[in-house]
């Protein structure tokens, strides 16, 4: 799950972490005021419009404008509040920019780049820091990765200050510096512990030309298995940067990733849901979706599965590929026949199941007067799934 910069700013603030806050603008109506008080509140005249959107590199994307004066903070929160922004990190698409956040504009002495992370080959939480902060730290990583200065933090011994103090004095840091940067260490570790993120990224983290250490950007990823017990994090979740599809099959305890290709699938179980997957792109297809249905596949799950995979009009064929356990063949099929039925489908239906009760399940779909095309093995269902979508 991930939230907006001005979101992540304000949890950072409550670990008494520097941060440059702002004021949000949803309307037009408001920039003018929103300004002023930006103005009054921390004493400027010179203004940073953001876009707030999940996607980073608004700033490449021209989401993110230096305004030197009044006049010009409103012509660029006019041009960026409702603007289409395409980032590197978008899209084609792109999103569109539902609220800005407007701040004072600082004197930045030098640009950090602050990250941690799980790092999944060593078992252990990475942090990691880098001089070269601003908008290409991808090409820091990519070209000069000896830039990037990394600890792994033990999960029993937590952060030690030998770590603390290799982050801040190989950020060149010194004296009071030093201090300032160390106590952010520590402060952003307990934060991405406490508060189940997977990723928390500053960048850039800066100094200011009279010597401080501020936060000028937040990235927050969270593990979205614990929100349950974070529910004032779990509010900030905005409805608008979730795919519509993705949204609606939650409501139906439907686990469905958009994905790019045009074959549909409806698996149950998420290791079947995989391989099912990886078996049309190894038969020359490409599956449209991830979708797992849960283990109680019933007439109902079967419908508001077909409803989702329908709603991508790239969709050219679905493959059913479902195996029972406890949930019976005979009772999924009974299902397909009746969903197909009801929902008049015009793209060609693959069904493979297996297991409990398969031989009868067979049997209703042969004698169903629907149009289904029925498969035996993932190889056999694979292959006339993408057949079927070709044609
Ligand atoms: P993104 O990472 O999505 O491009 P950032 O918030 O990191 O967005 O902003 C991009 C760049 O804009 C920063 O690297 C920094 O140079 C500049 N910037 C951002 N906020 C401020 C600010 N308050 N004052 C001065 N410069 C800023
Ligand atoms: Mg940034």
């Amino acid at each position: 799950m991930k939230i907006h910069e001005y979101q992540g700013k304000q949890i950072l603030k409550s670990y008494n972490i520097p941060i440059q806050d702002g004021v949000i603008v949803e309307n037009k109506d408001n920039i003018e005021s929103a300004i002023d008080q930006v103005s009054q509140e921390y004493g400027c005249n010179q203004f940073i419009v953001k876009a707030q959107i999940h996607a980073g590199g608004r700033g490449k994307g021209g989401g993110v404008k230096f305004c030197p004066n009044k006049d010009a903070a409103i012509e660029a929160a006019n041009n960026i509040l409702g603007m289409n922004l395409i980032t590197p990190q978008t899209g084609e698409s792109g999103q569109k920019v539902r609220k800005i956040y407007i701040t004072k504009a600082f004197d930045i002495a030098h640009e950090y780049y602050v990250a941690i992370t799980l790092d999944r080959s060593k078992n252990q939480d990475v942090i990691m820091a880098s001089t070269e902060g601003g908008m290409d730290i991808e090409k820091v990583a990519e070209e000069t990765p000896d830039k990037i200065i990394k600890v792994w933090v033990d999960p029993i011994k937590g952060l030690e200050e030998d770590q603390v103090t290799k982050l801040s004095s190989g950020l060149g840091f010194e004296e009071d510096l030093f201090d300032q940067a160390s106590d952010v260490f520590r402060k952003l570790y307990s934060c991405y512990i406490e508060k189940d993120t997977t990723l928390l990224e500053i960048n850039p983290l800066v100094k200011t030309e009279d010597n401080n250490i501020v936060a000028l950007d937040s990235k927050f990823n969270f593990d979205g298995n614990a929100m349950f017990r974070h529910s004032n994090i779990n509010e900030m979740e905005d409805p608008f940067e979730i795919d519509e599809t993705e949204l609606e099959a939650g409501k139906f305890n439907l686990n469905y990733i958009k994905l790019d290709g045009n074959v549909g699938c409806m698996v149950n179980g998420a290791g079947l849901a995989m391989a099912t997957m990886d078996i049309i792109k190894l038969s020359g297809g490409d599956p449209a979706n991830f979708l797992d249905v849960g283990g109680a596949a019933s007439v109902d799950t079967v419908k508001n599965g077909f409803k989702i995979i329908l709603k991508d009009p790239n969709v050219k064929a679905i493959l059913i590929n479902i195996f029972g356990g406890i949930v019976r063949c005979d009772r999924v099929a009974k299902g397909v026949v009746q969903a197909v039925e009801e929902l008049n489908l015009d793209v060609p239906v693959v069904v493979r199941l297996e297991g409990t009760n398969a031989i009868e399940a067979k049997d209703i779909l042969n004698n169903s007067e629907v149009e289904i095309i029925p498969a035996t093995t993932m190889q056999d269902a694979a292959d006339k799934v993408v057949n079927a979508a070709l044609n």
